[in-house]
């Protein structure tokens, strides 16, 4: 029996796989490797170069490996680019993803974990969220991945097939063992950018926007360790093979850090001041993205083991001095 990991070879990807192997399963990584990087795949995993879509190549891969499920992370994660190149993000996410879920279907494979986001939720839903609250998704990055969770839910309504949908809030910090992290060069993300100006390789970090509806103007958003999330796909996948019924599930901590909280843990962890600009709001950014995660915690017994912003952000340095070095 093995797990099939598309995007193995990405950040959050790639710690999964090593969750996995860490607790004896076998895996099958897939990843095309157009962002993914072959190094952070952990040796005890088969890398397969190839592209989700290929329907052929799942299909042999879930025959020759006995693949009982799959952790779909492959696809494209950038919000302004999304907007920029809609057709290309509905090609590579929902499009690949209608593909890959068909090949499983005809392959057998009953258990699918697909990776969501927290901005499928409307702007006004009541925060924090929680998964009954109305989704109208507002980039085409957004609305192909609800596209995704919509077909997701047509196949295991009309087949022999079950899915969890994750829905991540803000995932940040790296491996603990120092194995893999966050490695893309075009890193957007708060945390990742912070690292790169504590490392002098950025000037300056940007705060985008200072007079949003928020306890000091600028964003907060929901930061959880990617080894928490790590943990709650291990569970779902526990859940499904169990024989659980298809969900939904939040993926955070329910508790919110602004731009401002995150600048000042870095200060407290590296010890002086951060060089910041305050710089005009992002466009599309909300004010607020918190999490209820009271399904997950209840319905998977989900418990959060690295909650705590400081270790957030020294993980990610950590893998940042180890990535540049
Ligand atoms: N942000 C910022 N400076 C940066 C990157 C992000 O002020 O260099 C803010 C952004 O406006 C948002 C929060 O940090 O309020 C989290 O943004 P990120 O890109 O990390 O994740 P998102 O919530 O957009 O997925």
């Amino acid at each position: 029996m093995s797990v099939l990991v598309t995007g193995g070879a990405g950040y959050i990807g790639s710690h999964m796989t090593y969750g996995l192997v860490d607790r004896g399963e076998k895996v099958v990584v897939l990843d095309n490797l157009t962002t993914g990087n072959r190094g952070l795949v952990s040796e005890e995993a088969l890398l397969v170069e190839g592209e989700v879509a290929d329907q052929a190549l799942v299909k042999r891969l879930v025959a020759e490996h006995a693949v009982d499920a799959v952790i779909h992370f492959a696809g494209s994660i950038v919000v302004p680019d999304s907007v920029a190149e809609p057709l290309a993000y509905y090609g590579n996410n929902t499009v690949a993803s209608r593909a890959l879920m068909e090949a499983c279907v005809e392959a057998g494979v009953k258990a699918f974990i697909f990776s969501s986001t927290a901005t499928v939720y409307a702007e006004d839903a009541r925060q924090p969220l929680s998964e009954t609250e109305p989704t109208i998704p507002i980039s085409p990055y957004a609305k192909s991945k609800l596209m995704t969770e919509w077909m997701l839910a047509d196949a295991s309504r009309a087949y022999d097939f079950r899915h969890m949908v994750l829905r991540y809030f803000n995932v940040a910090g790296a491996d603990p063992a120092g194995r893999t992290g966050q490695s893309s060069p075009r890193a957007t993300h708060l945390i990742k950018r912070a690292a790169q100006v504590v490392l002098g390789r950025v000037p300056h970090l940007d705060i985008f926007g200072t007079d949003y509806p928020t306890h000091d103007g600028t964003g907060v958003r929901d930061y959880i360790h990617v080894s928490d999330l790590v943990a709650a796909h291990l569970l779902a996948l526990d859940a499904l093979r169990a024989g659980h019924a298809s969900s939904t599930f939040n993926c955070g901590y329910g508790r919110g850090a602004s731009v401002r909280d995150v600048i000042t843990t870095v200060e407290q962890v590296i010890g002086r001041e951060l060089p910041v600009k305050e710089s005009p709001r992002r466009a599309g950014d909300p004010p607020t993205l918190i999490a209820d995660p009271t399904r997950i915690k209840e319905t998977l017994g989900w418990t959060p083991r690295h909650d705590d912003l400081a270790e957030i952000v020294r993980s990610a340095l950590e893998w940042e001095r180890r990535f540049n070095a």
